[in-house]
């Protein structure tokens, strides 16, 4: 029998489960508004209930991590997978070391991808995992024995066509290399059960620009869209690691003038524009470096404001690179009041559900990280295949795949976000993205039965 079914009801049942799941609630709260509609025109969809069943993981697993440091002591700590939805490929996405680490950012994290993954029109399903480890300060070594540990636990749920994670914050290509490492002596297997490996042991070209060359990329074909061009636009980004440097970098390539980098600690202001230079040096040391801000002021690349947030700087473009809920809805305003004409997330739902409300109602062009971050996770899709096929394949050629990739991904935000209130120039890219993944998830959920 069809399901009745309106937002409310399927958002309060999900809130009487997991009340205590905010930012799982919040990332699912901003699907459900746009999908339901096209949920409740298709009597397949409601007879599968599959609103409710793309909204819950497949399974989550949890595990205790007890590992001995460099120092000979005891430290536990708390690791996690989800595997959210494995309709499309094998369950992918990134592994998160971090204090504020915990089930209900994974399970925000997991649901995300899999909208993400399904933009890339790849065949992968998502997931996402990690652990309120911090790495920050530590020694190579202890670094080194956790990642160890931490495999012991999650190889015996993951395989190259089961579960393939990758890196997010903190986990970068030293990290996948003792998990990766790890995994092989376990399992005496080569296979590509993680990616974002290095060059030499079946890493990928352009996988560890991908996500902010892809951002650069997807803001390219926004302004040729729109009839402009990246070149003059002053460019606000936030964040210090891979996304926010990368995506700085080719903005500057593209002609545009970056002002701003952040982190927890402060902003590094230069209203000349950062020199790619100065980027690319940042690219090279920011993985050893305890505040690559702070030392790049030292270098006169630019001023370092203790405490301070980007935006309240003004701006033609915004890019939230950092990480959740970094943009909150007073944030949101004061990019308003200066002018700022586009927001598009490079980190995962950067803004506050609150500041996108204010973006959508005044009509600037803004894009959620699902549709203008998913870089990283295609040039992931394409690490596997060629693993599978046991091939490397030359930067230039995966350079023009991934800026074909977001050029597909921004027509499919076109084809399912245009305005239905008459206005034909105004691309709503939340509700775009939304529907258009929902709709690929959907079917394949439909096609393979309960
Ligand atoms: N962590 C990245 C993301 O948020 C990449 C995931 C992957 O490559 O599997 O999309």
């Amino acid at each position: 029998m069809a399901q009745k079914s309106n937002f409310e009801e399927i958002f309060s049942f999900l809130h009487g489960k997991f009340s205590n799941e905010t930012e799982y609630l919040q990332a699912v709260h901003e699907v459900l508004e746009d999908i339901v509609p096209v949920y409740n025109a298709n009597e397949q969809y409601k007879a599968l209930d599959i609103v409710r069943r793309i909204s819950m993981p497949e399974r989550v697993i949890y595990f205790t991590v007890s590992w001995m440091n460099s120092e000979g002591r005891i430290e536990i700590n708390q690791g996690w997978r989800v595997q959210h939805n494995s309709a499309m490929g094998p369950y992918k996405g990134g592994l998160r070391f971090h204090p504020t680490v915990n089930l209900s950012v994974l399970k925000f994290l997991a649901f995300e991808q899999c909208f993400k993954n399904a933009l890339t029109g790849l065949p992968m399903g998502g997931g996402k995992g990690g652990s309120d480890f911090n790495p920050k300060g530590r020694t190579d070594r202890d670094i080194m024995l956790f990642c160890q540990a931490f495999m012991r636990e999650l190889q015996r749920h993951i395989g190259a066509n089961t579960d393939v994670p990758a890196g997010d914050i903190n986990v970068g290509a030293r990290e996948i290399g003792y998990l990766y490492g790890e995994y092989r002596r376990l399992n005496n297997k080569f296979e590509g059960v993680l990616t974002g490996k290095g060059l030499e042991f079946g890493g990928s070209y352009v996988r560890t620009e991908a996500t902010g060359f892809g951002l650069i990329y997807f803001l390219e074909a926004v302004c040729k869209h729109r009839g402009s061009k990246i070149e003059g636009q002053t460019i606000v980004v936030s964040g210090a690691g891979n996304v926010a440097l990368h995506a700085a970098l080719k903005a500057v390539e593209k002609g545009g003038k970056v002002i701003s980098l952040s982190n927890s600690r402060g902003l590094l202001l230069n209203e000349d524009g950062l020199t790619d230079t100065a980027l690319k040096w940042a690219i090279d040391n920011h993985a050893n470096r305890n505040n690559i801000l702070a030392d790049m002021a030292d270098e006169d690349m630019g001023k370092w404001l203790p405490d301070k947030k980007p935006w309240h700087l003004k701006c033609d473009i915004a890019l939230p690179c950092a990480t959740q809920n970094e943009l909150l809805e007073e944030d949101a305003n004061t990019l308003l009041d200066s002018g700022c004409q586009m927001v598009l997330e490079g980190a995962n739902m950067p803004c506050t559900n609150e500041a996108q409300a204010r973006f959508l109602d005044v009509k600037i062009v803004y894009v959620p990280g699902k549709a203008s971050n998913a870089g990283g996770v295609a040039l992931s899709g394409l690490e596997m295949s060629q693993n599978a096929m046991f091939n490397q394949r030359d930067a230039s050629t995966l350079d023009e795949q991934l800026y074909s990739i977001m050029e597909s991904i921004h027509q499919r935000c076109l084809d399912e976000g245009k305005a239905n209130d008459g206005d034909t120039k105004y691309v709503n890219y939340l509700k775009g993205a939304n529907i258009a993944a929902f709709r690929r998830l959907a079917d394949a959920m439909v096609a393979q039965g309960v």
